[in-house]
């Protein structure tokens, strides 16, 4: 059963991430330079794979800056072209028309991608499922010509044609031993598997953005995604970016907790990013491989870990999970923290904390209707 319109309004509000760092907030870090080393913020926003990248920079070279997020945005054009699947013309689209014929070459990078991602599947026990495509495709949770969605009710037998398509083990993978032993063709065992990599593939462009910032010598930067977010290093003269979680209750600006990491990972699935509704029911963008239905009653995950990478795949795959065995799973990996919140039986919002998230989020409203959810 989905859940029901109201649960989903209240999400639209609720769990939003965005930084304390950003001056909507608290106006704290604008521009100005931290005392003695003229260290000044420099922000940055590009519209780039279907959503926007939101880049801040500490550093008192300008021209440096400058060069960087053009290498940075170069960086990302150059995935876009290799792991589309809204291009025709990327390397993704290619290898989904022919792998269904049989062993295609395959880019080595988008190849260790799709291996990868063929871990997280194992980790999650087919939760993440990057051969999904079919599935999302019938639901039309691609959107029209202008992007909109206007969503799909397939009958059971169209879901049950598509199922068997949709497993990470349709994808046959074949090293090619040679100099370079990175080289490799795929192909797909079942006609219809396609592989659709919008639950990993910002995570990814995130950490090869800050790859380039490593690399050119960046040593304090926050890249939020579209909710995968990268905080490298520190800003001057604090420990920490501190990352805000938003009141849901609260149409303003009002955050309900915060966080503090540093080179560290954060990604969010939610509920409310791409979705339809039919007859007061909810129907959102992230299924369940083995149901071939949208996951009903999660409403968002977020994971703290060290890459962007991990942390979009896991977000994804606990949002399928749901909370119980989700939850088992975040305690089970090293490193890995995160938060689910989700619709217990009687219809009320809950939040579930991991452990060691525990010792880093900071509630700081107690008071209202967030009592409602139960910290478990
Ligand atoms: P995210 O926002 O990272 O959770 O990714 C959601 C997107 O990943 C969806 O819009 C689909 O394109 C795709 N997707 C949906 N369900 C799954 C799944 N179970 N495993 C992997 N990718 C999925
Ligand atoms: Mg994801």
């Amino acid at each position: 059963m989905n859940h029901k319109l109201f649960v989903t309004n209240l999400m639209i509000l609720c769990f939003v991430i965005h930084f304390f760092a950003g001056k909507a907030i608290t106006g704290e870090l604008t521009g100005t330079a931290s005392a003695g080393n003229e260290l000044k913020l420099h922000k940055k926003t590009v519209y780039t794979m279907g959503s926007l990248m939101d880049i801040s920079i500490y550093e008192k070279d300008d021209e440096k800056v400058n060069r960087v997020i053009e290498m940075a945005f170069d960086e990302v054009k150059r995935l876009d072209k290799l792991m589309s699947n809204y291009k025709r013309d990327s390397e993704l689209s290619r290898i989904n028309m022919e792998a269904v014929n049989g062993y295609t070459a395959c880019d080595s990078e988008l190849l260790d991608l799709i291996e990868q991602s063929i871990q997280y599947s194992r980790k999650t026990n087919g939760a993440f499922d990057i051969t999904v495509y079919p599935l999302v495709n019938l639901w039309g949770f691609y959107g029209n010509s202008v992007g909109k969605i206007t969503g799909y009710m397939p009958n059971e037998s169209e879901l049950q044609a598509i199922l068997p398509a949709v497993s990470y083990k349709n994808i046959k993978i074949l090293h090619i031993v040679s100099t370079d032993s990175k080289e490799g063709s795929l192909s797909f065992k079942n006609k219809k598997t396609q592989i659709d990599l919008g639950a990993i593939g910002k995570g990814y462009a995130v950490d090869k953005v800050v790859e380039v910032f490593r690399n050119e010598g960046i040593k304090s930067a926050l890249v939020n995604f579209s909710g995968n977010i990268y905080a490298l290093g520190v800003p001057p003269e604090r420990e920490s970016w501190a990352i805000g979680l938003k009141d849901p209750f609260d149409a303003g600006n009002d955050v309900m907790g915060s966080f503090k990491i540093r080179d560290k990972a954060v990604a969010t699935s939610g509920d409310y990013e791409r979705f339809f509704v039919r007859d007061n029911i909810k129907y959102s963008h992230i299924i369940d491989p083995r149901t071939g239905r949208p996951v009903s009653g999660m409403l968002s995950v977020t994971i703290v870990c060290e890459t962007a990478t991990m942390a979009d795949a896991l977000s994804t795959g606990v949002f399928v999970l749901g909370h119980e065995k989700g939850i088992e799973l975040i305690e089970r990996l090293d490193g890995v923290e995160g938060i689910i919140i989700f619709e217990n039986r009687e219809s009320k919002i809950s939040i579930k904390i991991s452990t060691g998230f525990k010792d880093i989020l900071e509630i700081n409203k107690t008071e209202g209707r967030w009592t409602i959810f139960d910290v478990e």
